[in-house]
């Protein structure tokens, strides 16, 4: 990713997360959207996740992430109720919205997984299969 990309708005349902905000917000500085199985394309969207999903249940989790907190993005939208937005990262080459470099083009994407317990319970909703 360089520096001037554009990224699609993040909203994001799973409020499990570490990294969830009240709002449907994501306080990730960078999101990792994959396919759920490894070497395998997926064909619908719950064969997607957000690899970057966290338990917030875990102590040890919620250290770990802190070195992934788009503090920027939380300090506009605390206090000049800008928007905060991760930057995207998508390896779903399957997807109509992918583009080359791991690139997602939509305007927004929406995470799903309320109540997940892991990343394999998140998906991209947004996922749409790619025209052949
Ligand atoms: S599941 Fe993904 S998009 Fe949602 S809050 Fe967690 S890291 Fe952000
Ligand atoms: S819409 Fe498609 S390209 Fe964009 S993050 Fe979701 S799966 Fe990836």
């Amino acid at each position: 990713m360089e520096k001037g990309d554009i990224y699609p708005r993040v909203k994001c349902v799973v409020d499990t997360c570490t990294h969830y905000v009240a709002g449907d917000y994501c306080s990730a500085r960078n999101i990792d959207i994959m396919h759920e199985e490894e070497g395998r394309m997926s064909q619908i969207i719950e064969q997607t996740m957000c690899k970057t999903f966290q338990p917030a249940s875990s102590f040890a989790n919620m250290l770990g992430s802190l070195d992934n907190v788009n503090w920027g993005g939380a300090a506009s939208k605390l206090f000049a109720g800008g928007e905060m937005v991760p930057t995207v990262t998508c390896t779903v080459n399957s997807c109509e919205y992918w583009k080359d470099g791991n690139h997602c083009v939509a305007d927004a994407i929406e995470v799903t997984g309320r109540h997940a317990d892991e990343c394999q319970d998140t998906n991209c909703q947004t996922f749409r299969t790619k025209s052949r």
